[in-house]
């Protein structure tokens, strides 16, 4: 298990214990994937910014600074104090920051709204995926986070702890589990199985549906197609994939596979089709430009070039590309390309699927980006928001947090929401790209959304 080698680990510290400390993360958050970059400039100042609102604003309503950043105005003013670095960015008045009233009323009236998030984790009882934890105890002997000094357990990335950060420290109503495979069996997040009992366990307690799986396929792997087809009869709610074949393992990884491969993956689509679920998950993206050289047998199959045929070719099934194929990497570059270009890697690619070959059954998930560009580049955030809601169309761009990756994801789902204050349902990041736009095309279809 080792996405991040431990030196890039103990140069890290965890997003939960960072995440009480302000409203929302002050730089790039890691999903453990991949190494975050360092907090830049830009975020340095935001939570410089952020730090003066609360000294400001926290004392008028007899409040430590610690209570502010837990309350809806601490929320309101992280969001304040991102535009003010990187200029109208989300839709944020100073009401929301300064009136705890007019906070809460804002926070109480959309805590009812349908939140469906598509793409969640948790690890196994007895997971080998101690780099969590390493992680911790790292932070701590470093003394970043004074919170740290005791003993850390993986417990925090365990059911229990997911069923609170998702369905009670957060607004979701419903949520898909899904996982990641692995060459080596017990390194699988969770098997499916294990995802088909934490359904059973959710919503029977619930009394309502509200928490679907993914079952793990495996193309080209030993026995995938057997494998798949007991997954099926647990009757998951969708299915996924990982091109690059071992992502926990990408050193030994041996089956990467290619969506558009008529002798392999398509016997897995025939057997989900058969059994009726439709929806084909794929991870893609996140693949850095360092990945391209430590792994160059895995690079061909990390981007999405290989969508196009597969949706093509099976028009009653959705593909639904996972992180939406972005590359991840230093946001300022990706912006500056996007201003130069107006293309994302790969997600323009991506979102230029459906006019290039007349499909529509290509989506996107946010899972992650949304998250880290939000904090990192909000105009990169509505930019690769843009792209896809013009490309896919608005319902084809689906909610995913990655959490609890990053803890609860009610930071995430405060920066898509709507804004009660400024302007009826316009999303926060949505009003940005409205007002920036390059092309008026895009405002567009922006304002449709
Ligand atoms: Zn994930």
């Amino acid at each position: 298990m080792r996405f991040l080698s431990d030196e890039d680990k103990a140069s890290l510290a965890r997003a939960e214990e960072k995440l009480p400390r302000t409203p929302l993360p002050t730089q790039i958050v890691s999903s453990d994937e991949y190494a975050p970059i360092p907090q830049t400039k830009k975020q340095r100042e935001a939570e410089q910014r952020l730090y003066a609102l609360a000294e400001k604003i926290a004392p008028k309503h007899n409040m430590s600074r610690r209570r502010f950043f837990q309350s809806p105005m601490g929320m309101a003013a992280a969001f304040m104090a991102i535009n003010a670095v990187y200029g109208c960015a989300l839709a944020v008045d100073e009401g929301e920051a300064s009136d705890p009233d007019a906070a809460q009323a804002r926070a109480d009236g959309l805590a009812g709204q349908f939140i469906m998030d598509m793409h969640t984790h948790f690890l196994r009882d007895d997971t080998r995926l101690t780099g969590f934890v390493n992680m911790r105890a790292a932070v701590g002997r470093q003394g970043w986070n004074p919170d740290l000094g005791g003993e850390q357990t993986i417990e925090h990335l365990k059911f229990a702890n997911y069923r609170r950060e998702i369905f009670m420290d957060s607004d979701t109503k419903v949520a898909l589990i899904s996982s990641a495979p692995s060459d080596i069996p017990e390194d699988w997040f969770l098997t499916n199985a294990q995802m088909a009992e934490a359904r059973t366990r959710v919503n029977n307690e619930a009394g309502s549906k509200r928490l679907m799986t993914h079952a793990i396929f495996t193309p080209g792997a030993p026995g995938w197609l057997e494998h798949l087809q007991a997954s099926l009869e647990l009757k998951p709610d969708s299915a996924k994939g990982y091109t690059v074949g071992d992502n926990t393992h990408k050193e030994t990884a041996r089956y990467p596979w290619r969506m558009d491969d008529e002798a392999v993956a398509y016997r897995g689509y025939e057997l989900m089709a058969a059994a009726g679920v439709n929806n084909v998950c794929v991870h893609k993206g996140l693949w850095n430009h360092a990945l391209d050289t430590r792994f160059p047998h895995l690079a061909p199959y990390a981007d999405v070039r290989d969508v196009a045929k597969a949706a093509k070719d099976w028009p009653q099934l959705n593909f639904i590309i996972y992180h939406a194929g972005y590359r991840l990497g230093d946001p300022e570059r990706a912006l500056a390309e996007f201003e130069q270009t107006g293309r994302i890697d790969w997600v323009t690619d991506l979102a230029e699927i459906p006019a290039a070959h007349g499909v529509s059954n290509v989506y996107a998930d946010l899972g992650q980006i949304f998250a880290q560009t939000l904090i990192s580049q909000p105009r990169l955030c509505a930019a690769i928001m843009g792209t896809l809601v013009k490309g896919l169309g608005a319902d084809h761009v689906c909610w995913g947090t990655d959490a609890v990756w990053t803890g609860a994801p009610q930071w995430q789902i405060e920066g898509v929401a709507p804004s009660g204050s400024a302007g009826g349902y316009a999303s926060r990041a949505r009003l940005c790209t409205a007002g920036r736009g390059r092309r008026r095309g895009e405002n567009r279809d922006l304002r449709r959304q």
